[in-house]
């Protein structure tokens, strides 16, 4: 009902709310298109149809006025490129200049509006600047999934202005679907791998999880907090004195759920947080003073990857150590080449949240996976059974 495919847009007007959030170098030009890119599908479609299309977004943050560094206008060719099609530019997101740019549109053309956030308004979720947003257009498209996870004026509040014309864009419909391959579908058995720093960021994913998933494997930085919690000797490593209760509640909420809760039994141990510490390999239980936990050890990747091999839905957030240092990258390679080899057996594998996709971009393996979200908050939020605004403003 919301999905693009099935319908056709000729001659109508349509407001796609992108996420062209990109960072723009000191001479304005765009130095990673990611952004641009995903949104594509969604804006050639509705050119093709023959709609007028007419985009708009947010670019950094301004303090609720026009200030040039943040104007859309930067990005206006580096747009046009992405898409081999030429892109109109509005110097204003609402009233006469853009309705104005709006009429004199032609089929299958398409129009780029001013930074939403140039009003405060956007932000604020306000219903009046929401309903001169939807003057513009007759059908209403989110293809924001980066900021879904915010009630704003353009990503939710406009949706009750196009009550039956209302869509999710394709990358939105992609996350989505993702999503809820992992948190409710039937290729059993799902594994979770949850890595990074620390367990405070991650409890409410973890408890969303264990209704969901089979296995969830623990690395990074936090894996420290349930070793320390279980009477391990973790040595210097990162932990959370503050959370060791709640880790030995995580692992008896596990076992009541009839979740694995893996964690690893070995480490690479350094002698100091740099990437040319001394380091050696280590039981993770047993790490002497002076020395800190920054990889998994071999048997635990060996282990690890076992379980991705046997795993039909398999979701990974967050690095088994700290993978920006060579060093400490195994454990974190180990994963990724994990997921691509089960998404080489048919298995569904989602990378999602923060640094897992900076991992997975570093090592080039990205497109050998079977989908890399485009949002970190509002993949997190997702995972932590949140039903987002931009989600649900299309679907309610
Ligand atoms: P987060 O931001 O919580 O997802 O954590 C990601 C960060 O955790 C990365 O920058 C990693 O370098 C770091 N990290 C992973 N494992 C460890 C570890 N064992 N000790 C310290 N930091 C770690």
């Amino acid at each position: 009902m919301y999905q693009l495919d099935q319908h056709t847009f000729a001659n109508k007007a349509v407001l796609v709310r992108v996420d062209f959030n990109v960072p723009l170098n000191d001479k304005f030009e765009v130095t990673d298109n990611t952004r641009i890119r995903a949104a594509a599908k969604t804006i050639l479609k509705l050119s093709s149809d023959g709609a007028k299309v007419i985009l708009m977004s947010h670019l950094g943050r301004p303090k609720g006025g026009p200030e040039d560094k943040f104007s859309l206008r930067h990005i206006q060719q580096e747009v046009s490129n992405v898409l081999g099609k030429p892109v109109a530019f509005s110097g204003n997101c609402v009233g006469e200049e853009a309705k104005h740019a709006v009429e004199k549109m032609k089929a299958g053309e398409i129009l780029l509006l001013e930074n939403l956030r140039f009003y405060k308004e956007e932000e604020g979720g306000d219903e009046f600047f929401a309903g001169q947003l939807a003057e513009l257009g007759d059908v209403y498209v989110n293809d924001a999934f980066g900021t879904a996870h915010r009630a704003h004026a353009s990503t939710a509040v406009i949706a009750k202005f196009f009550p039956t014309d209302k869509y999710f864009g394709y990358l939105m419909e992609d996350e989505v679907k993702s999503i809820d391959r992992v948190l409710n579908g039937n290729a059993s058995p799902v594994t979770a791998i949850i890595g990074g720093s620390k367990v405070s960021s991650k409890i409410a994913i973890l408890e969303n999880l264990m209704n969901a998933v089979d296995n969830i494997i623990i690395g990074g930085g936090m894996a420290f907090t349930f070793i320390k919690a279980q009477k391990g000797k973790v040595g210097n490593s990162l932990v959370e004195d503050d959370k060791l209760a709640l880790a030995l509640e995580l692992m008896e909420m596990a076992r009541n759920k009839n979740v694995n809760l893996y964690l690893p039994t070995n480490a690479i141990i350094a002698d100091a947080f740099a990437s040319d510490a001394n380091h050696k390999e280590c039981s993770i239980a047993s790490i002497p003073l002076g020395w800190m936990g920054l990889d998994i050890g071999a048997k635990s990747r060996e282990h690890f990857a076992t379980i991705i091999a046997q795993s039909k839905t398999v979701l990974w957030n967050g690095p088994m150590g700290v993978f920006e240092m060579e060093a400490f990258a195994a454990g974190t390679i180990a994963v990724a080449n994990a997921l691509v080899e089960a998404t080489k057996n048919g298995s569904f594998t989602l990378v999602g949240g923060g640094d897992s996709v900076a991992a997975i971009n570093q090592f080039g393996l990205a497109n050998e996976v079977s989908y890399v979200s485009t949002g970190g908050g509002a993949m997190l939020e997702s995972l932590e059974g949140i039903e987002l605004p931009g989600v649900r403003a299309i679907t309610s």
